[in-house]
């Protein structure tokens, strides 16, 4: 019996460490594994251990022999992965979460260390930090709830992957961990008083706005962000008065990465199929009363160029086997090559769409010209038909035609990428969008991590390498006494009475496990695992009235 890597991987290489025999791949430290879409298990060497499939935080690695239908596709994968490459320079063991300094060898202290954003990377970055015993960590958020994305990105039904919340909850229970949620950096403190208290800063606050796309109409009513699609239907309070009009029978997304085809899946998705998820309730009923009977994803390059990744299309292909959904591939003249994603693409195209069922169908070869409307609302999309040419480095560009067409449509999603804001205090480049560092070193004493770094790419756990990197940074300026708190004798500790006398009521652990409470005894009695409360008031007011322990000392750290 070998081990399969199935939907949903989350990259963050944890099976890759618990493998006795180094059997996954490919491992952090080797080619490709930064833009890998998923790890592979090489099944003529796995020998059925399975300390990969505990250590998954995501239950994604199966048995082959317990396999689903609809699981076997992974199989296959896994092993064409080892047919098709071979790495003879294959590193035994890559080093992530295997270091350990003992900072407090050399008798320096204790090291406090401030995280801004309680995000995936964010709280992998609390993780490493606190394999040394010697430093406290205070993550900070300016939502009264943590784990970013986890929480308010992942589709909803993707519950499996939503299941890396117990890692997170571990993460959070260790000794040395404190939470200061709800207050935001740049508007309720400044970064000067956080480096005046902290040894280190690291900023781990994402990408928080949607990429424009610089066309006529684009902000019509009906012209919605992904940013804000996603949060909505994941009951995130900023995303609540979305005002989405699904009465019409067309949605057009615009992009066709893994967020437009999360968008596109939820809003063909039938109620039974989202009824036992932790969907914000008013997103549950607009879908369920919605009119929308086709979703059309447009890629402006070819299917060998899709931005979606191929565990994505073979969620949409089991829901087709599955006769939920139809899904057609317009390749617009396009070829259909031999990598998994043409092929997958090809079995679709070769389907006859049956009647009455909801459908997505996956377009290439087309771009927005102009969103158009009528009385400041969308009521169609141009498009133009696109041709591919190689550039300079050999990559394929799209290369708009005159041939344009229009999609009658009331709703135009653009999920072109997000684009994270510059972060008050700290240097920014405007073209990347992102905070400009050297392997997460900002400056001594200043870090990144995550979307803020690297830019809007991978996958949750592509953050656990990239927190190892940045940690590692703040580890080498620690050694070199760099990045010390200097001249300044104040402490962190004073934190929650500096935000209240400006009106913040920022809460810990505990107010955090208030409205997780709250929210999975609203959830059970509605038969899903949660039921998300979706105003700041009402997170604020069930946060405040969790019950503080006798020996109450301020905020303490948990
Ligand atoms: P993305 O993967 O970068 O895709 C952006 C899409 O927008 C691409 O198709 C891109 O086309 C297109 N685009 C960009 N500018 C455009 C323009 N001006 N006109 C037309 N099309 C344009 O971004 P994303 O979907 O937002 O995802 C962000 C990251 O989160 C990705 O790494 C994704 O894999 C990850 N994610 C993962 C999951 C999962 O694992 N289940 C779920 C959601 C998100 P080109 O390719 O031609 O540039």
């Amino acid at each position: 019996m070998a081990y399969v890597v199935t939907q949903p991987c989350c990259a963050d290489a944890s099976c890759v460490l618990a493998c006795p025999v180094n059997c996954i791949h490919p491992a952090p430290g080797e080619p490709g594994f930064a833009e890998a879409e998923m790890v592979y298990i090489d099944p003529r060497s796995c020998v059925g251990c399975g300390a990969c499939a505990t250590a998954c935080p995501v239950d994604a690695i199966k048995p082959d022999t317990a396999l689903a239908p609809d699981q076997q596709v992974f199989a296959a994968m896994n092993a064409e992965y080892y047919d098709v490459f071979s790495h003879p320079d294959r590193t035994p063991l890559a080093v992530v979460g295997k270091q350990r300094r003992l900072l407090g060898d050399r008798g320096e202290g204790e090291v406090a260390v401030a995280v801004v954003g309680a995000g995936p990377a964010g709280l992998y970055t609390a993780d490493e930090l606190l394999k040394h015993p010697e430093v406290r960590v205070d993550v900070l958020d300016r939502l009264p709830t943590p784990y970013g994305l986890l929480r308010a990105g992942v589709a909803p039904d993707h519950q499996h992957t939503k299941q890396a919340e117990r890692l997170f909850g571990q993460i959070e229970s260790q000794p040395g961990f404190r939470y200061l949620l709800g207050a935001e950096v740049g508007r309720d403190l400044l970064h000067e008083e956080l480096t005046a208290r902290y040894d280190a800063v690291v900023y781990a606050v994402g990408a928080s706005t949607d990429r424009r796309l610089g066309i006529d109409g684009e902000d019509l009513a009906g012209s919605v962000s992904a940013t804000d699609l996603v949060g909505w239907y994941n009951g995130h309070p900023d995303h609540q008065d979305l005002g989405l009009d699904l009465s019409h029978e067309r949605v057009v997304v615009v992009g066709n990465g893994n967020v437009a085809l999360d968008a596109a899946r939820i809003l063909t998705a039938a109620p039974e199929r989202l009824v036992g998820t932790d969907i914000a309730r008013p997103a549950y009923e607009a879908i369920a009363s919605s009119g929308v009977r086709e979703v059309v994803v447009l890629g402006r390059r070819g299917p060998a160029q899709a931005a979606f990744t191929v565990p994505e299309l073979v969620g949409l292909v089991g829901l087709a086997d599955a006769g939920e959904i139809d899904v057609v591939v317009e390749t617009n003249g396009a070829g259909l090559g031999e990598s998994q994603t043409e092929r997958l693409l090809a079995d679709l195209a070769a389907r006859t769409p049956r009647p009455g069922l909801r459908r997505i169908v996956l377009r290439f070869l087309t771009v927005p010209v102009r969103v158009l409307g009528e009385g400041g609302r969308v009521t169609g999309l141009e498009v133009a038909r696109t041709r591919l040419e190689a550039d300079a480095d050999g990559v394929w560009r799209a290369v708009v035609t005159d041939e344009t067409e229009v999609l009658a449509t009331g709703t135009v999603l653009r999920s072109v990428g997000y684009r994270a804001r510059p972060v008050p205090g700290l240097p920014f480049d405007e073209a990347v969008g992102t905070v400009p560092h050297e392997r997460g070193r900002v400056e001594p004493g200043t870090y990144v991590v995550g979307w803020i770094k690297r830019g809007p790419t991978g996958f949750l756990g592509t953050n656990k390498s990239d927190a190892a990197e940045t940690v590692t940074s703040i580890l080498d300026d620690l050694d070199a006494g760099t990045a010390r708190r200097r001249g300044t004798t104040e402490r962190a500790d004073d934190l929650p009475a500096l935000l209240r006398s400006r009106g913040v009521a920022a809460h810990g652990r505990r107010g955090w496990r208030a409205i997780d409470a709250e929210e999975r005894r609203r959830g059970e009695a509605e038969g899903r695992p949660r039921s998300k409360i979706t105003t700041r008031p009402e997170l604020d007011e069930v946060a405040a009235g969790a019950k503080r322990p006798r020996r109450y000392a301020g905020l303490v750290r948990g």
